[in-house]
């Protein structure tokens, strides 16, 4: 069993994908993860993030492992885990430029497909384009949306920023990398012809949850 769920940044993607993974008892893979813990890794090596072709050439080099656990998912980069680094700013910044070259593109969607199939159960995974190239027989597509101020408001909450301008700096991040995610020529943020759109603007995390688990029982 494969669901996908795509979308934006902010949309609850990674808190509603692993709660639906741990009630079905499936793996959960967060491939926005993957895509940060390359960055991490090409910054900490020194190579310039907004050169293609020099991103290319180092991006065969890092082991990126993801654990699939729903209850506690991890990821290291050559043995260290870098859960906490991937999720600063320095990384949110320049995370899109590098998932916009291919080659970063065709290892990271390599090591998906094979987390899904070393998978026991089945896997739910996340991310932009899951349904559209990852898993394009994927048993369930889902595409969530919601308005980029409510986005950048929940990413607030999330971070603990709590003053207007923390969030309209936040906000402005996240219209960026929208744009940028929606534009880049390899594997653009798309919903698939066969997702089932979800807006969560007005729901909540567990509604979404509900939502989901009631299209998965059709
Ligand atoms: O989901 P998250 O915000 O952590 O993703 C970080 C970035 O990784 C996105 O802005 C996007 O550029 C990239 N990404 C991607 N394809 C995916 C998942 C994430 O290009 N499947």
């Amino acid at each position: 069993m494969i669901i996908v769920l795509d979308g934006p940044a902010g949309t609850g993607k990674s808190t509603v994908s692993r709660e639906i993974a741990s009630r079905l008892g499936l793996s959960f893979l967060d491939t926005g993860a993957m895509y940060r813990a390359m960055t991490y890794w090409l910054l900490q090596n020194g190579v310039d993030v907004n050169d293609p072709d020099a991103v290319a050439l180092a991006s065969s080099k890092p082991v990126i492992l993801s654990g699939t656990d729903a209850g506690g998912p991890t990821i290291t980069v050559d043995g260290v885990d870098v859960s906490g680094p991937i999720r600063g700013t320095e990384v949110t910044g320049a995370v899109s430029a590098v998932s916009a070259v291919p080659e970063v593109r065709t290892r990271l969607v390599e090591l998906q497909r094979g987390s899904a199939e070393a998978a026991p159960r089945g896997i739910v995974a996340e991310g932009r384009d899951m349904g559209t190239v990852v898993f394009p027989a994927a048993d369930l597509k889902v595409f969530l949306t919601a308005s980029a101020s409510i986005r950048a408001v929940r990413r607030a909450a999330q971070l603990g920023v709590t003053d207007p301008a923390g969030t309209a700096a936040i906000l402005a991040d996240i219209e960026r990398r929208d744009a940028f995610d929606s534009g880049r020529a390899t594997s653009p943020l798309a919903k698939a012809e066969d997702a089932v759109e979800v807006d969560t603007s007005t729901m909540t995390p567990d509604e979404v949850i509900a939502h989901i688990l009631g299209l998965v029982r059709e």
